[in-house]
């Protein structure tokens, strides 16, 4: 009787597969209230849903067997593939399936092809269709996966090479940048000088004043190059020995030429010597001090605190300035990031010098960070540590260098 009924079930699904898709089709419409059924889209997909019927019917055993498993695994990586060019959405392509199951088993039950099944092979039947409908739907799932895998991978791909252009341009850029602001630096220094022994003492400052806007053009300069080493890996370290102390009273006496408002103050020495690369910590204390100088516009005093920790320095420089909102303070060290408020002040700067801080303290495996009350002031800390400050690739980088000196 069953072995008879299998047959019949085998015809009946063959017969009409395009009825049962149809029927699969007006359920899924119904489920989505019309005009989100992109019927278009959808129909032009819908051979795939009399092609899986009939596959079923092949694949029908009245005694339960699994060995379709492989061929639904196949077919269904094949409709999912065509679901991906038909542009239809995961959603739209996974329903479908479902719905069609649904269907197929409606219209065996409206035949009566399904009446004189015992419980246990009825259970047999739906459980040999819902499997292969499981595996169907799981193998287009997969292929939409892979598929947007495969999409992110390209986008990745495209990002970091516009990335990668975009540094590269930076590079070559500021590299054409320096020669001619080098130039003009000399030529203004001639100048300088004639005019000062022509006794032209007038054209002579503002001559001094445009050096001194060369000289902020050319830290930019040096600040977008310092970038571009570091994403490319090629930023150097010369390491030597010295007096931390002395460092910071030079940096200190540098930038305190720089401002008449204000007044830096050094409190605590170190008496210390730290093995590190002297002009990029005095890179790293100028930025911080130009900092404080540049966002406390009204406030006179800066601090610079040295405390002497166990194994590491730590140099503060505190400022009375209008402060680093608690949101931004984290970001503040990453590469462009600037705070935008809505202070009547805009502050000039391009978001680099702290970027470029951190990443010098990191490879000294040092630290760099903030405290900061908005409207209040910030307190900026480094803290170097006396030995082994220096990275082992650094390292090795400058032992390759001595070797090719
Ligand atoms: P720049 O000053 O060129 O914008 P930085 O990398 O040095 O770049 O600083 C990043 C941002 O951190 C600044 O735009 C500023 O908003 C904030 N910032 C840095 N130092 C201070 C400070 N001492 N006080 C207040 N804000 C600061």
């Amino acid at each position: 009787m069953t072995m008879n009924k299998y047959t019949q079930i085998k015809k009946f699904l063959i017969q009409n597969a395009d009825v049962i898709q149809k029927r699969a089709t007006k359920e899924h419409k119904k489920f989505l209230g019309g005009e989100k059924f992109r019927s278009e889209v959808i129909e032009k997909y819908q051979i795939n849903h009399i092609r899986i019927v009939r596959e079923l019917a092949k694949h029908l055993r009245a005694k339960g067997s699994m060995d379709g498993l492989y061929h639904f695994k196949k077919l269904g990586d094949r409709v999912g593939h065509d679901a991906v060019t038909d542009e239809l959405t995961l959603q739209e392509a996974v329903d479908g399936v479902i719905f069609l199951k649904q269907a197929l088993m409606s219209e065996l039950k409206e035949n009566q092809l399904l009446q004189e099944f015992s419980i246990d092979k009825f259970y047999d039947l739906n459980y040999v269709i819902g499997v292969y409908i499981d595996v169907v739907a799981s193998r287009i799932a997969f292929t939409y996966h892979d598929n947007y895998l495969e999409k992110i991978n390209e986008v990745t791909r495209r990002l970091e090479e516009v990335a990668k252009n975009k540094d590269e341009f930076i590079g070559a850029a500021t590299h054409e940048l320096k020669t001619p602001v080098t130039a003009l630096k000399g030529y203004t220094q001639v100048l300088q000088m004639r005019l000062n022994k022509a006794g032209d003492t007038r054209s002579a400052t503002h001559l001094s004043k445009m050096d001194a806007q060369l000289n902020r053009l050319n830290t930019l300069i040096g600040d977008l190059l310092d970038v571009t080493k570091i994403e490319s890996g090629r930023l150097q370290f010369h390491l030597s020995k010295f007096e931390i102390d002395e460092l910071i009273k030079e940096s200190v006496e540098l930038m305190q030429q720089t401002t008449d408002r204000h007044h830096i103050v050094i409190t605590g020495l170190l008496k210390k010597k730290v093995y590190a690369d002297r002009d990029r910590l005095n890179q790293v204390l100028t930025n911080l001090l130009s900092n404080a100088i540049k966002y406390s516009p009204h406030q006179g005093e800066i601090i610079v605190k040295t405390i002497a920790n166990v194994g590491a320095a730590i140099i503060c420089v505190q400022d009375f300035g209008v402060g680093i909102p608690k949101a931004s303070q984290k970001r503040i060290f990453e590469r462009f990031y600037r705070v935008s408020g809505s202070k009547e002040t805009t502050f000039p700067g391009l978001g680099l010098g702290l970027y470029i801080a951190s990443e010098i303290m990191k490879r000294h495996n040092g630290k760099i960070w903030v405290e900061s009350e908005q409207g209040k002031g910030s307190t900026f800390y480094v803290s170097l540590p006396y030995k082994n400050n220096i990275r082992q690739e650094v390292n090795t980088f400058v032992e390759e260098e001595i070797k090719h000196e």
